[in-house]
């Protein structure tokens, strides 16, 4: 597939999603690194955005909770090109009842081929590259042949 070039800039727009039971593990991951974090822009899902901001008192750009649209909203923004990372500590033990956005999210987020953590080991590597403060030519898959794809009407 062709693809065109989207540059990331050194202060990466960054989404934290956390389920319930991993709320803890991405406060303490979060608090562990927020030197590091904090150079960047910051966004969350409604309830782990107020975690991070009244337990941390972390500037971050709250949205709604991710069962009543938070997760669909990030998803938006990426789409849009407005997130550039995705940090999500989803619960693999618990059916949750927005599990299709849970799912929705996950697709969109390899649809734009951004970054995503779906655990602790996986984030620390990411934000221990030394791209997190270059600059970065993130490769976007051009979909221009979907888009423009035949639809047979008959
Ligand atoms: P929350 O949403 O931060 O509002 O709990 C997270 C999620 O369940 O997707």
């Amino acid at each position: 597939m062709k693809s065109t070039v989207n540059k990331m800039g050194k202060r990466k727009r960054i989404a934290l999603v956390a389920h319930d039971n991993k709320k803890p593990d991405l406060l303490e991951w979060v608090k562990f690194n927020r030197q590091l974090l904090v150079r960047h822009e910051l966004w969350a899902t409604g309830t782990t955005g107020t975690l991070l901001k009244n337990e941390l008192g972390l500037e971050v750009n709250i949205l709604k909770s991710g069962p009543l649209g938070g997760d669909q909203q990030v998803g938006a923004k990426i789409a849009e090109g407005e997130i550039d990372f995705l940090i999500f500590f989803w619960d693999p033990l618990e059916p949750l009842p927005h599990d299709p956005d849970v799912k929705a999210l996950l697709r969109i987020a390899v649809v734009w081929n951004i970054p995503v953590a779906c655990n602790r080991s996986s984030a620390d590597f990411m934000i221990s590259s030394p791209l997190m403060d270059e600059e970065y030519p993130r490769l976007m898959p051009d979909y221009s042949d979907y888009r423009q794809r035949e639809i047979k009407l008959s």
